[in-house]
């Protein structure tokens, strides 16, 4: 199960759209996500990059998080 989650980009710093794998809480891209604020600053139309193709493969291989 995926959810997504407002965090800092780990290169820019800039708030993007990452997606989370919820049972392990970690982003995919692997940016720390721990103590982010998820309500108040979902004001951002960016996605994480990173994030967007490892979910893509996901989706693809239907393996999950994990596949690395
Ligand atoms: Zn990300």
């Amino acid at each position: 199960m995926y959810e997504m989650c407002v965090g800092p980009e780990t290169k820019t710093g800039a708030l993007v759209w990452h997606v989370v794998e919820r049972r392990q809480g970690n982003s995919l891209c692997g940016a720390d996500l721990s103590g982010t604020p998820r309500a108040d600053q979902s004001e951002t139309d960016r996605h994480c990059l990173p994030c967007m193709a490892r979910f893509q493969e996901s989706l693809e291989t239907g393996t999950g998080a994990g596949a690395n």
